[in-house]
């Protein structure tokens, strides 16, 4: 039997982190049925967007995607592609894990996090209108449905994987009634956990600061989606940078593993850029597609590459290539 899955390679260092991930989850002898779809900026040129609709329609009929990064033009043009896929395929939780490896350099050497993003809604709903030639306003949409269903996702998480407690992140100090509304929903769904997931709250700001001082008081933390945008960039500094950060974007019905970082259009075709997010992420595609010991053999390969250091890009202090790391950790994943 073989895994169908959308392999879309994204845009700038996209493409050839794919081939090192594609690489790697060869490695693990599992079969692979890849449905490449090109989205992005080259599609821009021939089918006049960046996200035609058979992409999202090879996700749904895979049900499984591994994007890399694709551009989005700042300020004018077209809308981001990631958000629009989350959208379309209704990817409401976006998980990003954030782990300290031995070998990369960061400022702790035991951070264990997991940022559990609304991924729907928000400010990123995208609602916005200009109000006269100067001024405009940008609507900020939480639901409890929506933000319920989050929360009942960071408290499952929490049940599946052995941790302790969820800590909901907002402003509802300030926006009473959104972020209020998001605050009841996490407090109502915690109720249903009681004596099994702990559970706590944290205003944004403080939260940050926290987390850069004392990051080990905290575990899984549910939030809306812009203060999750921004503290998941936060968690992937504490534990060494947006080189080693994966990520997921999970639905009912559809699942989309990516790194948190971008397209890095600098280091763009130069085989230079780290391909361990883009690979972590396929790794939680193989936990999300039931194939844990694959997906471990996965991460203990990059871990063992990376903490012996010999082996590694630029960012982690090395001179390997992206096409070199890859296969170092493929050659690991099969020798395991
Ligand atoms: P970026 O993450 O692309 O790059 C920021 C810097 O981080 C780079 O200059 C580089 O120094 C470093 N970096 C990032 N990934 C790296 C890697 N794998 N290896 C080594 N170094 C790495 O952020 P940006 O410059 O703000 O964004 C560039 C483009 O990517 C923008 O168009 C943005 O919208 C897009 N973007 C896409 C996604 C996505 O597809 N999910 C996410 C974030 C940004």
């Amino acid at each position: 039997m073989s895994y169908a899955v959308t392999l879309i390679p994204g845009d700038g260092i996209g493409p050839e982190l794919s081939e090192a991930g594609r690489t790697v989850l060869e490695a693990t002898g599992i079969a692979f049925d890849w449905d490449i779809q090109q989205a992005g900026e080259a599609t821009i040129a021939t089918e006049g967007t960046p996200l035609p609709d058979r992409v999202i329609e090879s996700i749904r009929r895979n049900g499984v995607a591994i994007k890399g990064p694709i551009t989005t033009p700042v300020g004018s043009g077209f809308r981001s592609v990631n958000v629009g896929l989350r959208q379309a395929l209704e990817l409401y939780a976006n998980v990003r894990p954030a782990r300290s490896m031995r070998g990369v350099t960061s400022r702790y050497e035991d951070v264990d996090l997991v940022i559990v993003r609304e991924n729907t809604e928000d400010l990123y709903a995208g609602i916005e209108h200009r109000v006269g030639p100067d001024a405009a306003e940008s609507i900020k949409i939480i639901t409890r449905a929506a933000s319920q269903r989050i929360a009942r996702y960071a408290f499952e998480y929490a049940v599946r994987n052995g941790r302790s407690k969820v800590t909901a992140v907002h402003k509802a100090n300030i926006m009473k009634l959104s972020d209020g509304l998001f605050l009841e929903s996490c407090q109502q769904v915690a109720a249903e956990y009681e004596g099994r997931i702990a559970f706590e709250d944290r205003i944004v700001d403080n939260m940050c600061m926290q987390l850069v001082q004392k990051p080990e008081l905290y575990d899984v933390m549910v939030l809306p989606n812009l203060y999750g945008d921004i503290v998941s960039d936060l968690c992937a500094g504490l534990v060494g940078g947006l080189g080693v950060a994966p990520g997921a974007n999970i639905g009912e019905t559809a699942a989309v593993f990516e790194p948190v970082h971008g397209s890095a259009p600098k280091y763009a075709g130069q085989n230079r850029a780290n391909p361990t997010a883009l690979i972590l992420s396929a790794a939680l595609m193989l936990r999300h597609l039931g194939e844990t010991a694959a997906a471990s053999a996965v991460e203990g390969a990059v871990r063992d590459v990376i903490a012996e250091g010999k082996t590694v890009t630029y960012d982690l202090g090395g001179t390997a290539g992206t096409r070199e790391f890859g296969e170092t950790v493929a050659a690991r994943v099969r020798a395991a």
